[in-house]
């Protein structure tokens, strides 16, 4: 997990005073690490009959597509709001300033569906706590949440207790 590490680089005060923003763009343009970081994302739950996995616009979705093939599993996007052309169920939530929203396709997924939510990062927990809410009422099953990296320090895990989490890299 050194090596992915030393992939991440750190921009302060991006995209305002006082975030550390990480940035997974050195990582994923390195081939070995790519691999690596996506092999370690799904390791936990390859046993897990997952039929899906499930990203995040927008990083979420570099992520999870490659998940998804090394798995042999579909990959389903959730969107900001928009940008989904058919039907969609919807999910606002709370950010630090404002609110957000994520969309999905209706038929995107169902209660024959067991998923793996992956993201680049997790933070807060806000995006993944609505993402698998929005994941639930389509009637799917959640089989766990996979982050690159996870901020310690401000406890987004604690929004997930009933979800299975793991992250590669912590700060
Ligand atoms: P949160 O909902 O607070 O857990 O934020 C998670 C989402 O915001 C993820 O999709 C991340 O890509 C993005 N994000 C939040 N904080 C950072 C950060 N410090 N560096 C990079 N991305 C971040």
């Amino acid at each position: 997990m050194d090596q992915l590490e030393a992939h991440i680089r750190t921009i302060p005060d991006f995209p305002k005073p006082g975030i550390q923003f990480k940035d997974i763009t050195p990582l994923v343009k390195n081939p070995v690490m790519l691999r690596l970081a996506v092999h370690q994302l799904i390791h936990p739950f390859v046993d897990q009959k997952l039929t899906a996995v499930v990203g995040m616009e927008a990083r979420g979705f570099i992520f999870g597509s490659l998940a998804a093939w090394e798995l042999g599993v579909g990959f389903v996007p959730l969107r900001k709001p928009g940008k989904l052309p058919y039907d969609v169920q919807s999910i606002s939530y709370d950010l630090e300033y404002g609110s957000a929203q994520l969309e999905v396709h209706i038929d995107a997924l169902g209660k024959n569906d067991r998923v793996l939510l992956i993201d680049d990062l997790i933070a807060t927990g806000g995006t993944a706590a609505a993402s698998c809410e929005l994941i639930e009422k389509l009637g799917a099953e959640i089989a766990g949440c996979s982050f690159v990296i996870e901020l310690d320090f401000l406890n987004g895990r604690d929004k997930l207790s009933k979800y299975w989490v793991h992250s590669l890299i912590h700060y």
